[in-house]
């Protein structure tokens, strides 16, 4: 039986088990050239992740991406209306517990936003999706009494766990007990903010686990940011997700 993959925008995805179940012309997503491409009237993909190497995977999204904007300034339809939706792809030897290939799909669906800024919102929820599930329920960072496994190890005052700043960041390492609570910490110690930058970060304790988080580990940030933009993701900790989107929108 055929299964959909749904994906936003009223968007979907095929799922197919044989070539043969596919009875129109489609444009293998592994061979994309854009100048052939523009000439269609309307196209539909194929993803066959037999032929896709893992490797080629974030050529192959930037590809499609620069091919989109193309394909609307040129009114190329993509996609073609199957019951309620638009089938933009069929797929093939796909297997749905295969985190790459299950990440490629995530990413297929941050190219077919309308907006940059709509794309950089999806992209940045399902990230901090991600890394906030690889927290949850496992109390990796072992909390005992509000104090973190990195701080119990030193003579920082501060609780809660790294949610702190200096409150003068130029002199602040100079005055002793400076350390302020991050103002998006929450009663019930949760992140009011939804900082990817904070999120990404893992002290040595953590990485002394095993546990370290590199942007270009994370498909969905790797593709779709340049360098200047990965900076700044690492780095604006302490600040909710509309400025960092907004920054990144200028960059
Ligand atoms: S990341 Fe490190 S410093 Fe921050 S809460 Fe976890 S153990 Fe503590
Ligand atoms: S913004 Fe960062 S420091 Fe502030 S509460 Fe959220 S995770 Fe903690």
């Amino acid at each position: 039986m055929t299964k959909n993959i749904n994906i936003d925008n009223n968007y979907k995805i095929k799922i197919v088990q044989n070539p043969n179940e596919i009875n129109e012309y489609v444009i293998d997503v592994s061979e994309l050239n854009i100048k052939n491409i523009i000439k269609e009237k309307s196209i539909i993909f194929k993803i066959d992740f037999s032929n896709i190497q893992n490797i080629k995977y974030k050529k192959i999204l930037r590809k499609l991406l620069k091919l989109k904007k193309r394909l609307y300034k040129k009114n190329v339809f993509i996609g073609k209306e199957d019951g309620t939706k638009i089938l933009i792809a069929y797929i093939l030897n796909y297997s749905e517990n295969d985190t790459k290939q299950n990440d490629f799909i995530l990413a297929i669906n941050a190219i077919f936003y309308k907006t940059k800024a709509d794309m950089y919102s999806y992209i940045y929820d399902t990230v901090c999706d991600y890394l906030d599930s690889f927290f949850y329920g496992k109390n990796l960072c072992d909390f005992k009494n509000n104090r973190c496994g990195e701080k119990r190890k030193t003579n920082s005052p501060s609780s809660v766990g790294c949610c702190h700043h200096y409150k003068n960041k130029l002199l602040g390492p100079l005055i002793p007990h400076n350390l302020v609570l991050c103002e998006h910490l929450k009663q019930d110690y949760t992140c009011g903010a939804k900082c990817i930058g904070c999120k990404l970060f893992t002290c040595d304790y953590l990485e002394k686990k095993g546990i370290k988080f590199r942007i270009k580990d994370i498909l969905l940030l790797d593709v779709f940011f340049n360098p200047l933009q990965k900076y700044f993701i690492k780095t604006m900790v302490f600040t909710p997700k509309e400025k960092i989107i907004k920054r990144l929108l200028l960059l």
